[in-house]
């Protein structure tokens, strides 16, 4: 176009927090695990699913939200299997002072609000969203971390921050998410940013533990996960229910 572009650094602006959760959603990818073959053993040494926490109510009242997969052929979300905990690590490198509360507090909260129990498996020097994926190898616990538009091209511009998840087709053939990873841009995610708005980056990663669990953008300003947020800092009413939903799927592959 012949005009020069210079957005190395976003602007900090009465707009900040309206470009700041314009997070995009990293495509779930598909593996297929043997998986199959655990399930049967489960059965044959009489293994029940139990919940570590209590499914949440599901009380719909009218908001908006949208899954970021379903099952083939159906409406039914893919999420997490709501008996076995979201194994995750948290990769330090690259975080600002005070990071990690923000994402202690943004689990507790996505956790209070599907009734999904998060286990910290410790800290890692493994990056959110490795190269490629291990189609049969262990399953990896979901990856925490702080990067640059250089490792992530995502990134680039506005964008704070990345979510999303990895599902497997379980042993009833349904699909479950395995795995998953957020990404915090560490140039929005200075220690001053995090000092003096700590409830708004706070809402990133909210916004992007969504995406982990499930849900996907909407167009209802009104909901944290909408695409384009503009001064949303906690769940909406749609939001609230799609994550009850999505913390109420049945046990089990
Ligand atoms: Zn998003």
């Amino acid at each position: 176009m012949g005009t020069r572009q210079t957005r190395d650094v976003p602007r900090r602006s009465s707009t900040w927090l309206s470009v700041l959760i314009t997070a995009a959603l990293l495509a779930a990818v598909v593996a297929w695990h043997p998986a199959e073959q655990f399930a049967a053993v489960r059965r044959t040494i009489g293994l029940a699913g139990e919940r570590a926490l209590p499914a949440p109510a599901l009380r719909p009242r009218g908001g908006t939200f949208a899954f970021v997969m379903t099952q083939p052929g159906s409406q039914d979300p893919v999420g997490w299997d709501p008996c076995e905990e979201i194994r995750y690590s948290v990769a330090p490198a690259g975080a600002p002072a005070g990071g990690r509360e923000l994402i202690d507090r943004a689990l507790a909260r996505a956790s209070s609000a599907t009734g999904l129990s998060f286990d910290d498996v410790g800290d890692t020097e493994r990056r959110p969203f490795p190269e490629g994926r291990r189609l049969f190898g262990p399953r990896e616990p979901v990856v925490i971390g702080w990067g640059t538009a250089d490792e992530y091209a995502e990134l680039a511009g506005d964008v704070a921050g990345l979510g999303g998840a990895i599902a497997e087709r379980g042993g009833a053939g349904r699909l479950r998410f395995v795995s998953g990873g957020v990404v915090l841009d560490i140039e929005a995610f200075t220690a001053a940013a995090v000092a003096q708005r700590p409830r708004v980056m706070e809402a990133i990663v909210l916004h992007e533990l969504a995406h982990v669990v499930g849900l996907g953008h909407v167009s209802e300003p009104m909901e944290l996960m909408f695409a384009n947020n503009a001064g949303q800092i906690d769940f909406g009413i749609g939001d609230l229910e799609g994550l009850a939903r999505l913390g109420s799927l049945p046990c089990g592959g």
